[in-house]
């Protein structure tokens, strides 16, 4: 049996102020039961850490560097997540795809540096809407999911999946539970042949998941939680999904 994980994507949003307030509210619609995680821009980490010590919510990155230290101007090693209790990394968001031209194997080291340093890497797979309606949703996702397969091997097991379709990330339009069972259904199948471990895996649906439509999305076989971007801002409105997961 799964144990679903919500996972929230502050993306570049928040400051001192906003991050002690989102955090309090979070600490007071306690108690947390699920496995539950905040993943806040680099700068503000330490903060956040310091701020959930002793609570069940764990805590992310956004991103981190596919090298092992050196000549990297700007980027941050999964080593120095870990230095300092990191336990979550999102490797792969589709912004992060679109706007900053990561190729499916770029994902794919970054997911092996985030292993290499007990990091749970959060690989995000999901197509445009271009490519959906061109029904390529299947071919996209598998694509980007087979770089992963092939670069952690036997490690496959012990990362973490996020189904994100473009379309749906940010604009309010939802994949029906539906739709989002299917692709979740192809990626298990896809697991299951790489890995004995498939059906032990997490493979959350993120885009537009709000506290009244996550349940039905839960309810989803194959759907173990959520990555959650705009309403993980909102200390009710995340909790409101995170208690839809349980
Ligand atoms: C995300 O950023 O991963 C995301 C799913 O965003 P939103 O929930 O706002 O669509």
């Amino acid at each position: 049996m799964r144990r679903k994980l919500v996972v929230g994507n502050w993306k570049m949003n928040g400051s001192h102020a906003a991050n002690a307030e989102l955090l309090a509210g979070l600490q007071a619609e306690g108690p947390w039961v699920g496995e539950v995680a905040v993943c806040a821009p680099f700068p503000y980490l330490a903060e956040v850490a310091l701020s959930l010590q002793g609570s069940p919510i764990g805590w992310g990155a956004q991103d981190c560097s596919a090298h092992e230290s050196g000549a990297y101007t700007g980027e941050v090693s999964a080593a120095m997540l870990a230095e300092f209790g990191c336990r979550y990394v999102i490797v792969g968001h589709s912004e992060r795809r679109a706007l900053h031209h990561e190729s499916d194997q770029l994902v794919a080291d970054k997911a092996k540096a985030a292993l290499a340093h007990r990091l749970t890497p959060i690989v995000c797979v999901g197509e445009t809407l271009a490519e959906r309606e061109a029904g390529q949703t299947a071919a996209i996702v598998k694509r980007q999911m087979s770089a992963v397969i092939h670069t952690l091997a036997h490690c496959i097991s012990q990362v973490v999946v996020a189904y994100e379709p473009v379309w749906a990330i940010g604009t309010g339009k939802t994949a029906t539970p539906d739709q989002a069972q299917a692709v979740h259904a192809l990626l298990r199948a896809q697991l299951h042949a790489a890995t004995e471990h498939a059906a032990d895996m997490k493979i959350l649906y993120g885009g537009s998941v709000k506290a009244d439509n996550a349940a039905t999305l839960f309810a989803q076989a194959d759907i173990d939680g959520g990555l959650i971007g705009g309403a993980s801002l909102k200390a009710g409105d995340f909790a409101a999904i995170c208690r839809a997961a349980l």
